[in-house]
């Protein structure tokens, strides 16, 4: 019998037979070879014909679409016909598909404090994505943000670990839909695990100075969380802790992950973390040894290190692996596949189905009202904003109507972010850099620009100038060369622009000849990123001179701040009129912005994370351990500039008369507590109730509070709400000196408000009793 008979029929081939059946009768045909290519993923913008037909892979990435097809059709010239799994960085959208729909990034997700709208997000996600052939997305982020120069806090959901784990827990449910028989369900995967954010000094992937307990307190939780609830894939940070990367961390990956945890997902390494092992870490001779260490430890698939293919073979060979060895990680591999029906339907892209979701309107209002809720009003003055007291609805030209005050307006909008429609994206989307096939990025027409929005949406009788104020960095070829050492692109160095006084001079004279200024400044691609973190947290280039300038014109200034993570705001920034943070606010950002401050919407979103006031307070986050001396520096406080949990309404709001019904309770009760908040204001709000919970003496030293739940409300003017807020007991834990999640007997704070500043915040008492 020839082998393609045997294919045809084959046990492996039946849809009829049990997956395991399935796998077991695969494995048994494969060859050493196509063993260790099915744990390969690499990257399609190489040579993906060389790699389907000799290497083998399981898997690809970055796969422009004009190549998918043709990757599909290599496979029907392999031996075994294995279909290929499709990866691909939909992070916050479906990052590299032009004219897909792009969100706010994930940080600006976690501004919402809202699963639903992000479990939204991330359908709508997978939709357009498993319609263009996409399988798997490298989302998502489930690392802690702790120092802001990092360049990947953008892809965060901020600094704290419950708020993490309920929008990542969304996300998860998001993508992967109603399971793997639906066919716009694609695989999530749970990253960088664990501890990669916990950088010396910001510097991306430098080794993370932690402990086991401490991992166990704040880092493990989110990703604990979601190993449980089916997150079909584990991706592993590129750090070293205690000398090992996370990559051969056999107690992180078997006896957390694996063992307690009972995870059965599958493990992809991160970007050549294998090779990393031998040119950039040198804890590996070769990729001989540095491969049979990484199969050993329990990954299955490894992301781009071509070197992995001989490497394992030759491990094989010298005795360092056994061909069982790779039957573990195959055999997961396979099963993903089997399960995604992918034998029978490799889910290859059709143009149909593309047309039909990617991009559509009904995305594109979801991914307005997300935006919406992603904005963080954090100063109001002198009623500046909502522009002219605020208007109520749009007329028949799509424009502001039903303010009080009809008098004609001029607005200024300035600065360098105004109408920079890819910038407003941010990482991970378009141009941003990790693909080839989108150098200009998103289609124009679908991105709204601040600059945008206020045209579109100001009453017709409204002035709208503009003008660019600054310019933010030059990109200078590094001295080390344009390459890393894997080959890949080195960013270049990013270099501050000097003031420029004509620029200037012409942002100040539009804000002289206007009632209101819109300055929008912040930072752009080439500071934000992996290899690009910040040595500081100010403003680039010449947006201060532009600020500083702007507010010595007397005219009201809002500051919009766009930029992907806090940054230090200098002082003609903390005394404007108003300051607004919108993260990467997405593609219908510049709309939503311009809503907010025509008072078309009402401002909602609250801090996931803390602004610090100088680079030299970092860490900022607000759970941390108690003990130090004193709470301020000797120069400056230790408070940051605003805080976790903060945000503005329009309108104001108060707590009162916070009360635990029951106060003495045992580990299986719930703490059960109420809360009046009142809008005393004259517009409606979305208010986020937050409870932290404080635990008075501990075995061992602990953040003096956690979030650990919130409520959000909607309240008229005038209104009133009781608040139920409910909390199990079992929930108030902290980590013992021996690394165990225990509730501690003994006395109890619970401290319920609208932010995380102490002052905030009401308390109750509560003793939890021995059991
Ligand atoms: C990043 C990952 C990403 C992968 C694939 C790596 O450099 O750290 O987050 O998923 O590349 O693009």
């Amino acid at each position: 019998m020839s082998e393609s008979t045997a294919t045809t029929t084959a046990a492996y081939l039946d849809p009829t037979l049990p997956v395991p059946e399935r796998v077991a009768d695969l494995l048994s045909r494969m060859t050493v070879a196509e063993k260790v290519g099915q744990m390969l993923q690499l990257d399609a913008r190489g040579d993906y014909e060389g790699d389907i037909l000799r290497k083998h892979v399981g898997s690809i990435l970055h796969t422009s679409p004009h190549r998918l097809g043709h990757a599909h059709d290599l496979v029907q010239q392999t031996r075994l016909r294995v279909p290929l799994l499709v990866g691909e960085d939909c992070i916050h959208g479906h990052s590299f598909f032009e004219g897909a729909t792009i969100f706010p990034t994930q940080l600006g997700m976690a501004a919402t404090w809202d699963p639903a709208l992000t479990e939204q997000a991330a359908r709508i996600t997978a939709v357009e994505a498993a319609a263009t052939g996409v399988h798997w997305t490298f989302s998502p982020v489930l690392c802690i943000a702790r120092d802001l120069r990092w360049g990947r806090v953008d892809e965060t959901f901020g600094e704290d670990p419950y708020l993490i784990g309920e929008l990542a827990s969304a996300m998860v449910r998001g993508y992967q839909g109603s399971g793997f028989g639906d066919p716009t369900a694609i695989l999530a995967t749970a990253k960088h695990f664990a501890g990669y954010s916990e950088t010396q000094g910001g510097r991306d992937a430098s080794e993370a100075d932690i402990s086991r307990r401490k991992l166990r307190s704040w880092f493990l939780p989110p990703f604990e969380r979601v190993a449980k609830e089916g997150c079909a894939t584990f991706m592993l940070g590129y750090q070293t802790m205690d000398g090992v990367p996370i990559t051969v961390n056999d107690w992180l990956l078997n006896d957390v992950l694996r063992g307690e945890w009972g995870y059965t997902g599958t493990l992809i390494t991160d970007w050549d973390n294998v090779g990393r092992m031998v040119w950039e870490q040198k804890v590996q001779p070769d990729h001989t040894h540095a491969a049979a260490a990484a199969v050993r430890a329990g990954n299955d698939m490894v992301m781009t290190t071509p070197q992995f293919f001989e490497g394992a073979q030759e491990a094989i060979e010298r005795g360092l692996l056994a061909e069982s060895d790779l039957d573990r990680a195959v055999a997961r591999i396979l099963t993903l596949k089997f399960e995604l029906g992918l034998f029978e339907n490799p889910r290859r892209p059709t143009l149909e189905r593309d047309a039909a979701v990617v991009g559509s309107d009904a995305h594109a209002a979801v991914n307005l009202e997300i935006a919406r809720r992603s904005l963080v009003l954090l100063r109001n003055t002198g009623g500046t904003l909502p522009f002219a007291g605020g208007f109520t609805s749009l007329d028949d030209a799509g424009r502001a109507t039903g303010s009080d005050d009809d008098r004609p307006r001029r607005v200024a909008v300035v600065g360098p972010l105004a109408d920079a429609a890819q910038a407003q994206l941010g990482d991970w989307a378009g141009s941003s850099g990790q693909a080839d096939w989108l150098p200009d990025g998103h289609p124009r027409h679908m991105i709204t620009t601040v600059l945008d929005g206020l045209t579109a949406l100001a009453p017709d009788d409204w002035t709208v100038s503009t003008a660019l104020g600054a310019e933010i960095v030059s990109l200078v070829t590094p001295p080390e060369g344009d390459t890393l050492p894997d080959g890949q692109p080195r960013p270049k160095i990013a270099v501050p622009r000097d003031p420029d006084p004509e620029l200037i001079a012409e942002a100040v004279e539009r804000a002289q000849d206007a009632d209101y200024v819109v300055a929008v400044v912040g930072d752009q691609v080439e500071l934000v990123g992996e290899y690009k973190s910040t040595a500081t947290l100010e403003l680039v280039g010449g947006q201060v001179a532009l600020l500083d300038a702007l507010a010595a014109t007397g005219t009201p200034l809002v500051v919009v701040v766009m930029a992907s993570k806090p940054l230090v705001l200098p002082r003609s920034a903390l005394d404007a009129a108003a300051v607004l943070w919108v993260a990467n606010p997405g593609m219908r950002g510049g709309r939503a912005i311009a809503e907010l401050l025509l008072g078309l919407i009402e401002p909602s979103g609250r801090l996931p994370i803390s602004f610090a006031r100088h680079v030299g307070q970092q860490p900022t986050y607000y759970n941390q351990v108690r003990g130090q001396h004193g709470t301020r520096y000797a120069d400056l406080t230790q408070e940051p500039a605003f805080v976790f949990g903060e945000g503005l309404s329009y309108s104001t709001v108060e707590y009162s008369d916070l009360r635990v019904l029951d106060t003495e309770l045992t580990e299986a009760d719930v703490v059960r507590a109420r809360v009046t908040v009142a809008n005393t204001g004259t517009r409606p709000v979305r208010e986020t109730v937050q409870v932290y919970v404080s635990d008075s003496v501990t075995s061992a030293s602990w953040a003096d509070q956690e979030l650990k739940a919130y409520r959000q409300v909607d309240l008229e003017p005038g209104a009133r709400a009781t608040v139920e807020l409910d909390l199990p007991v079992a929930d108030c834990t902290i980590v013992d000196r021996e690394g165990r999640r225990v509730v501690e007997p003994g006395a109890f704070e619970l401290r319920v408000g609208p932010s995380s500043r102490r002052t905030d915040l009401l308390t109750a008492a509560f003793t939890v009793l021995p059991r």
